[in-house]
């Protein structure tokens, strides 16, 4: 690196690459980006896109595959109902994620900020795709910014404006229909407005939000407001893979020649600072702002092909392969990594999954011995909850196992409870006399639904000193 490169790489450490000498906002007008990479991160959008819209609309069984109502304590994973007690999945879940994006970082930089971020994708593959419809491309943007406002240029404005604010909207209503659910959405939406002031208020807020976001905001979020991009200093190594610039091939940088004349590859074209979306040059090292969206990639690629040198003077790599040249390899530390992952999320399904959405809890009731049915049973009273987490209606029966006694339900015939609710129960177990040959007898009650075992429930009985 010469002198100038030097200074340039250093001085570029004094302030975000969004701030200008002055201290004021610099607006990054990059270049539309193309190639292999943007043509993936097209489809991964879409996809994604797709998800986010449709899975509000997702139902199994009546219920939604996915509801975050924080408000009322209430979660849905899977279509599975978890309430506030099981919170502690949650918790265990935001703990598996943290751990999740500290490895994953570790292993793959800021992968997931250029690929699946909501906030890059909705500002790089929807945002940016109509303002370039409106108003052009980056340049014509720029010369349109610093135009006087004519009547084209309001037309121009307002139209892109008025779009945005309708996507927020949109955005804003998607984003609300995870946490109240869309049939209730759907039917505040239609109501009385009067009677859905709260509903009103989050949609306009959450409007405003994604608005202020996406149409000013912008890369800001991602190089100074999101606490990820912040931390992810201090999660990277020499062997993170990341979006790096080969400096050991690229330099002495130099504009092209026939003859490189000790020059390395890089040609001092610029096409990887012109595209990218937070304004740095990649040629200076890791940087916080890099969101790993692989536009400068793909620019350098084209740059390469152009003049006929090997593609991947940017590339994925870690420091240490790009300082060592060698191909990339699934390190045995990323394969550790890896399995820990499968393994995070493995446990997290099994918790999600092995959670009962019905689940019944028998205690004897304190205080109470045995009483004496007839001539040949003894009975002891006790104490049954019944959760039912699912959306419909249950009946259930409780039999001893083994057919070792019968269980009556005070005041009814089954355990009766609607759906999403909680009721207690008392029972009487009945134990003919000849079977009990201790004072305290180990048995099991057996929950039955539809006349399939749902939950074995261990229990004591208490009889007559023999
Ligand atoms: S695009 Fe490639 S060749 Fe051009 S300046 Fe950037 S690194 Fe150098
Ligand atoms: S340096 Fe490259 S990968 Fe990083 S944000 Fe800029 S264009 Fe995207």
């Amino acid at each position: 690196m010469d002198e100038n490169n030097l200074l340039k790489a250093e001085t570029h450490r004094d302030r975000v690459s969004t701030v200008t000498e002055t201290g004021n906002r610099k607006w990054i007008y990059a270049l539309k980006p193309s190639g292999l990479f943007y043509n993936y991160r097209n489809i991964v959008a879409t996809v994604f896109l797709i998800i986010f819209i449709t899975i509000p609309f997702v139902k199994i069984d009546e219920s939604p595959l996915f509801l975050f109502n924080i408000p009322e304590a209430k979660l849905i994973l899977f279509s599975r109902i978890f309430w506030a007690q099981d919170f502690f999945i949650f918790a265990i879940s935001m703990i598996a994620f943290i751990i999740f994006i500290v490895l994953f970082t570790l292993a793959f930089g800021r992968i997931f900020c250029g690929w699946v971020c909501p906030q890059t994708i909705f500002l790089e593959f929807i945002f940016r795709k109509i303002e370039w419809i409106i108003e052009g491309s980056p340049m014509q943007q720029k010369k349109l910014n610093e135009a006087p406002w004519t009547s084209s240029k309001i037309f121009k404005k307002g139209l892109k404006h008025f779009i945005f604010f309708f996507i927020s909207f949109f955005i804003a209503n998607i984003f609300l229909s995870y946490i109240i659910g869309v049939d209730a959405l759907w039917s505040r939406i239609t109501g009385n407005i009067f009677d859905n002031i709260g509903t009103l208020v989050g949609v306009t807020i959450f409007t405003f939000l994604f608005y202020i976001v996406f149409a000013f905001v912008r890369e800001i979020v991602c190089t100074t407001i999101c606490p990820y991009g912040r931390l992810q200093g201090v999660m990277l190594d020499k062997n993170s893979m990341q979006v790096s610039y080969d400096y050991v091939r690229g330099e002495p940088r130099g504009r092209f020649q026939k003859e490189r004349n000790g020059f390395g590859d890089c040609v001092d074209c610029h096409k990887c600072v012109d595209v990218c979306p937070t304004g740095i040059d990649i040629r200076n090292g890791s940087q916080m702002e890099c969101v790993g969206c692989t536009a400068c990639i793909d620019a350098c690629d084209a740059i390469m092909e152009k003049f006929n040198f090997d593609k991947g003077l940017i590339r994925y790599a870690s420091e240490n392969q790009i300082k060592e040249n060698k191909t990339f390899r699934y390190t045995s530390r990323m394969k550790a990594y890896s399995a820990v992952l499968v393994l995070l999320v493995s446990f997290i399904l099994v918790l999600i999954f092995n959670i009962r959405s019905i689940d019944t809890n028998i205690y004897r009731v304190k205080g109470q011995l045995y009483q004496k049915v007839g001539t040949s049973h003894y009975s002891n009273m006790y104490s049954a909850k019944v959760i039912n987490k699912t959306n419909k209606n249950v009946f259930l029966d409780l039999e001893v196992e083994n057919q070792k006694g019968e269980v009556q339900i005070i005041g009814y015939k089954h355990l009766i409870l609607e759906k999403e609710s909680a009721k207690d129960f008392t029972i009487f177990v009945k134990i003919p006399k000849q079977i009990l040959h201790h004072r305290n007898m180990d048995f099991r009650i057996l929950v039955k639904k539809d006349g399939k075992i749902i939950q074995k429930i261990k229990s004591t009985f208490y009889g007559p000193f023999k």
